[in-house]
């Protein structure tokens, strides 16, 4: 709701239209009734703008989240090398890291040290490259709490 009006505004405005209509009590004129249509016509072309932008920010958004995995597996391996964080053993790099395939148990995975279900996040600082049966074996327990059975991969 507008604010009154003592005297009656120009007409051809959105106030103009609210005067006819709560001071006048009459129907508002067709030029007030235009200002109230230009209004909300382009309020709402602003707000569907408004709609796609967000959807726009929200996609660059989850795309950056993407590539930033992607450089940070590089960057994983530069700061704490090739060998598993959980049982101490090298890593096999050239071996597949889709769980299954042969040979997979001892290929690379990125292993979350605060696992994302438990609130941990994807930076740089909660991951830490691990054999992919020792990923899977943790079982998204937190590893200070050494709960999981480390089998004898190696010997
Ligand atoms: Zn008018
Ligand atoms: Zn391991």
């Amino acid at each position: 709701m507008g604010k009154r009006h003592k005297n009656k505004p120009e007409c051809g405005s959105r106030s103009g239209y609210d005067w006819h209509r709560r001071d006048a009590k009459e129907l508002p004129c067709e030029l007030c009734r235009q200002a109230e249509i230009m209004y909300w016509r382009n309020e709402l072309i602003r707000r569907g703008d408004q709609i796609r932008a967000n959807g726009r920010k929200a996609r660059a958004k989850r795309l950056a989240a993407l590539n930033n995995h992607t450089i940070l597996e590089k960057d994983i391996l530069n700061r704490y090398g090739t060998t598993c964080h959980i049982c101490k053993q090298p890593i096999d790099l050239n071996a597949p890291r889709q769980t299954g395939k042969l040979g997979w148990e001892k290929g690379l995975h990125i292993d979350h040290v605060i696992p994302l279900s438990r609130g941990g996040d994807n930076t740089i600082e909660n991951v830490r490259p691990s054999h992919g049966y020792c990923n899977i074996t943790k079982n998204a327990t937190i590893l200070n709490e050494g709960r999981w059975l480390q089998e004898k991969l190696f010997d």
